[in-house]
């Protein structure tokens, strides 16, 4: 061999594991790039954790000239450390947050503090569980990790850092009421989550509409967080159906809404319209319909229509659709308010509709692909929209006719049954070398 570069893709070649994620650069700047980009897009995608790379000098004859230091520091290879992922703060306090789907789940408010080059105020708690496992207690230290783009999270708390932790800190209790509307909260037996009942309440609709907006569901841009927060207050929208009412003249009326922004929004909405029926069935938050759930029940029906006819028992017969989707769906459709947001959004002139996808063959034809976890640039929906325009079918659980699962950071039980099935797992850097993007 005579380069570095040679002789990895030959142990590659053999076979032998080497990092998939190296790059041959020629300029100092082309190696500050690949390491920004490790840093930030890879880093939180690898299931093992990093803190750098090393860049090396190609020629292996150069890398003799230039020598080892002592007999173990070479000169022909330098570390290029990446800003730590990990750090210490005091938990400021435990909140409670209303989801769409009514889920009511615990987050932490920190003391501000800089984790993997960027300062950190909040972290999820994911669930009431979840924090009596850890005894996470309201002031307390707290290690807090960070990887990739991913929220950031408490890994455990570090009470040997709090004098007299027992007395001084009082073990947290999730909350008996909804915060936003002061319904009891209710829990389903044998899940972890607990919800708030009441289908109007408030903190539900913002959330809800939230995702409806959002570039996974309906992706009606400018219509951000706190716009919908005004538009709620200002009673001029409560559920998805108002969005396609309102008007320029009304958004005028509005704080902060300049002639241009009104009817910029009011072009996104109407845009939005035109969206597939996969897209709108995300984005009406039923109870365990995500991405691939809802394209699956889209391309299977086609039509809004057919859906609404649909029964528990027909929904469970889509391929990749469990009883536990069909009855969540159903159960979402026969109640009434559910019809009537149906109603009110065919009335605005939705689409309803889901065309038929074109690509029938391509690089993946034939396989059959679950994505989990998530990935560093690529979307849920995009991630999907890409594996199925090169001829593969995603399904939303791992078997063993999966052919591989697509895995990005926090990818849960999905990799772990991939891993036990011995499916094979790839990140998304090899997805688009696969699909022929990279
Ligand atoms: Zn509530």
């Amino acid at each position: 061999f005579k380069t570095q570069w040679e002789l990895l893709a030959a142990l590659e070649s053999w076979g032998i594991p080497v990092a998939p994620h190296r790059k041959r650069c020629h300029t100092l700047k082309e190696v500050h790039a690949w390491a920004h980009k490790i840093e930030h897009n890879i880093r939180g995608s690898l299931n093992f954790a990093i803190d750098g790379g090393v860049v090396k000098v190609d020629s292996l004859r150069l890398q003799e000239e230039l020598g080892v230091v002592g007999g173990r520091d070479p000169r022909w290879a330098i570390a290029r450390k990446f800003a730590p992922d990990i750090a210490e703060t005091q938990l400021l306090r435990i909140r409670v947050n209303v989801g769409r789907t009514g889920a009511v789940n615990p987050y932490a408010e920190l003391e501000p503090v800089e984790v993997g080059g960027v300062i950190v105020k909040l972290a999820t708690l994911h669930n009431a569980d979840l924090v009596a496992k850890k005894d996470l207690r309201e002031g307390d230290w707290v290690q807090v990790k960070r990887a990739g783009e991913v929220i950031p999270q408490i890994i455990a708390p570090i009470p040997e850092k709090t004098a007299n932790r027992d007395k001084v800190l009082k073990p947290w209790k999730m909350p008996t009421h909804c915060p936003s509307c002061g319904t009891p909260l209710e829990r389903e037996e044998g899940e972890a989550a607990i919800y708030c009942p009441n289908v109007r309440c408030p903190g539900r609709q913002l959330e809800g509409l939230v995702h409806f907006a959002s570039r996974e569901a309906m992706d009606i841009r400018g219509l951000s967080y706190s716009r919908i927060a005004q538009l709620i207050d200002a009673k001029l929208v409560t559920d998805p159906g108002d969005l396609y009412c309102l008007t320029v003249d009304q958004l005028l009326k509005l704080d902060g809404f300049a002639q241009k922004g009104a009817t910029g929004l009011i072009a996104a909405i109407e845009t939005s319209k035109a969206q597939p029926l996969s897209r709108l069935l995300n984005a009406l938050g039923v109870r365990h319909v995500g991405t691939i759930a809802a394209q699956l029940l889209a391309r299977h029906f086609g039509t809004m229509d057919a859906l609404l006819k649909a029964t528990a028992r027909d929904i469970g017969g889509v391929r990749g659709i469990g009883t536990i989707i069909a009855e969540g769906v159903a159960g979402y459709f026969r109640d009434p308010s559910a019809r009537a947001l149906i109603g009110k959004l065919s009335e605005n002139g939705l689409t309803l509709e889901e065309p038929r996808p074109a690509a029938t063959f391509g690089e993946l034809s034939g396989k059959t692909v679950v994505v989990t976890g998530s990935l560093p640039t690529l979307t849920r929906t995009k991630a999907t929209e890409l594996i199925e325009s090169a001829g593969a079918r995603v399904t939303s659980s791992v078997s063993k006719s999966t052919t591989f699962v697509v895995a990005g950071a926090d990818p849960g039980s999905k990799f772990a049954k991939a891993k036990e099935l011995g499916v094979e797992i790839i990140d998304e850097a090899e997805l688009l070398r696969r699909v022929g993007r990279e």
